[in-house]
């Protein structure tokens, strides 16, 4: 089934606000087996409207609108697709008797205008809009089928859950489903990933496999065609089975998994407290974890030490590492890491220091550099970084990498007493 997405709006065109809509139902469609071939904005205009629906409708199977079924002369859609099917339309009752009793809940005056959103062209199935007052339509003609929907986004999503889909399923029951499961991965770069995964990547035919490098971290998503979900999931599960046979290593979650909270589960699961002493990330870092729900069982606090002066008197760290190794180095990193386990009282602490840029960089110690160390029972250890981007993209890499170095010290540190603890019971024995 070829689909067409059309999005109606000149504030789109304008780039005022994001298609979120297409993204959305691009998505829902492609996951219920559809073929999303093609999509088009246009404004609100009758004569590239009509052109683009004569497009749209000599290529694709279904073509779906959003937006322009408000109640002003500026909404379009409805009349236009009538005028294009060649149908009249009449008020439906149970859409004006909709229309009527969710104004009048609202204490909304009914003005004349909300008639015309009563209106339907005749033939057209109504998909009710129980959250607004414009419904969605369905309209068969000859070879295409037309969906109107509403354009506010809370609007087009419930009218497509509670109405379209439902629709879709009985109308197309053969469909087959395209389902996607996304490994979320850190501590390596995307073209050394893309080296390690070459042969998955050449072979691949279903499921396939992609990777994006976004915020700080790595996905690979799989993506499987197949006539049942349950399928699909088998297809996914074997290729996932491989490509982590050679990179599970990096992978710290999947699909909704954020490193913040994967780390913060990590902690809770351990009983362990996490501080932080930041400073080129001016508490980033501790701001990502703290975003998390229920943080405050875990996150105990954080200094931005971002002045020699602050590093020196709250984390102690020392004038003479300050003066002679510098703010950016991995002495400093340690002292820092240090001194803020030991001034807030965490099992664990993070530090981070490096050059963000744009200014400042030398050739010893270029923009990007940034030195990230851990401190726990265990002792200390630090990872030298060189980043690349703006000055943001730097705070936001070193943020994710010192979170991903916090999570790599937990599981090490369990490690070494999972294996002292088979010392001590072999000792026992
Ligand atoms: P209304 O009754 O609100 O006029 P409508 O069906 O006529 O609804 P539009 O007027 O086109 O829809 O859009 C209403 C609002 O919905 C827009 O101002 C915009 O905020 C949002 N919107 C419209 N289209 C999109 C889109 N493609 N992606 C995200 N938001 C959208
Ligand atoms: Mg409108």
């Amino acid at each position: 089934m070829k689909v067409e997405i059309i999005t109606t709006g000149t504030e789109l065109l304008l780039g005022e606000i994001l298609n979120t809509n297409f993204t959305w139902l691009a998505q829902e469609l492609n996951l219920r087996g559809f073929d999303v071939l093609y999509q088009t904005t246009v404004g609100d205009n009758p004569v590239r409207m009509k052109e683009v629906l004569d497009i749209a409708a000599g290529r694709a199977d279904i073509v779906i609108t959003s937006g322009g079924l408000g109640p002003t002369r500026g909404d379009i859609t409805k009349e236009l697709i009538a005028e294009y099917c060649g149908l009249d339309m009449y008020m439906n009752l149970e859409v004006w008797n909709h229309i009527y009793d969710l104004l009048s809940r609202r204490n909304i005056c009914i003005a004349a205008n909300n008639e015309k959103q009563a209106l339907v062209p005749s033939g057209a199935i109504v998909l009710h809009n129980g959250v607004g007052t414009a419904p969605g339509l369905v309209l068969e003609h000859g070879d295409t089928t037309f969906v109107m929907l509403p354009g506010p986004p809370f609007e087009l999503k419930h009218v497509c859950e509670q109405e379209l889909f439902p629709y879709f399923e009985q109308r197309f029951p053969h469909l087959g489903i395209i389902k996607s499961h996304t490994l979320k991965l850190r501590g390596i770069g995307e073209s050394n990933l893309a080296e390690m995964l070459d042969d998955i990547i050449i072979n691949q035919s279903n499921p396939t496999i992609a990777l994006y490098a976004r915020h700080g971290e790595i996905l690979i998503r799989l993506t499987a065609k197949a006539s049942s979900a349950e399928e699909a999931d088998a297809l996914i599960a074997e290729m996932q089975e491989q490509v982590e046979k050679i990179v599970g290593a990096y992978v710290y979650g999947y699909d909704e998994d954020t490193l913040p909270e994967v780390l913060g589960k990590e902690l809770l699961f351990r009983k362990q407290t996490i501080a932080f002493a930041e400073s080129c990330t001016g508490g980033l870092a501790s701001s990502m974890m703290t975003d998390v729900p229920g943080s405050s069982e875990y996150v105990k606090g954080s200094i931005v030490s971002y002045t020699n002066e602050v590093k020196n008197q709250v984390t102690n760290v020392s004038k003479t590492t300050l003066s002679k190794k510098g703010a950016v180095s991995e002495e400093t990193a340690i002292e820092m890491a240090r001194g803020a386990r030991g001034v807030i009282g965490s099992d664990i602490s993070i530090s981070i220091t490096g050059l963000a840029g744009p200014g400042g960089g030398t050739r010893k110690k270029p923009v990007g550099l940034v030195y990230i160390a851990v401190a726990d029972a265990n002792g200390e250890a630090c990872r030298k970084y060189n980043f690349g981007g703006t000055r943001t993209q730097i705070k936001h890499r070193a943020a994710m990498a010192a979170l991903g170095f916090a999570l790599d010290r937990l599981k090490e540190s369990s490690q070494t007493n999972a294996e002292e603890m088979i010392h001590d019971h072999d000792a026992d024995r």
